[in-house]
């Protein structure tokens, strides 16, 4: 018998790279400099895909979309993000809330904060007061030049 819930965990890191959008979340958000990475750079939805895979013991974000695979180049996030509630579904599950934290030297999540959890809500087709966006500053880790995510997701049984 499966279990009535599960709990899954995220985690992911982009270096800041000069020149290219940056993207959390599915949103763009104006900075000077947007995140590295094989496909849209986009640390936080990696971070939930990795949460819901996690959440049913599946393979993680890196085995699905491998970086070397061209395919995935500039690949926009949300591909993945879908994959794995697809995973989810397919294993009996639904997914009932997940919360985040960013950490980030800049820019400031607060003013976009809203766009973001609405967006996320969308695309994990949840109610946007069951997903929890939240910042903080790198003080003291040396992360200044990257944007960390982490996420914790829970699912019941369909
Ligand atoms: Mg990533």
């Amino acid at each position: 018998m499966q279990p009535e819930m599960r709990i899954g965990y995220g985690y992911d890191s982009h270096e800041f790279k000069p020149g290219i959008p940056l993207k959390i979340g599915g949103i763009a958000l104006p900075h000077d400099q947007g995140l590295g990475g094989h496909s849209d750079g986009d640390v936080l939805l990696h971070a939930i895909t990795d949460a819901l895979l996690g959440a049913i013991a599946g393979p993680d974000i890196g085995s699905l979309f491998p970086p070397s695979d061209p395919q995935w180049k500039n690949a926009d996030s949300a591909v993945f993000l879908r994959e794995a509630l697809r995973r989810v579904k397919t294993a009996g599950y639904e997914l009932v809330n997940l919360d985040s934290t960013l950490i980030l030297a800049a820019p400031k999540i607060g003013p976009h904060a809203e766009a973001i959890r609405n967006h996320v809500a969308q695309l994990c087709g949840i109610p946007a007061d069951c997903v929890g966006i939240k910042a903080k500053t790198p003080e003291g880790t040396g992360t200044e030049n990257a944007v960390v995510a982490h996420v914790v997701a829970l699912l019941k049984r369909r």
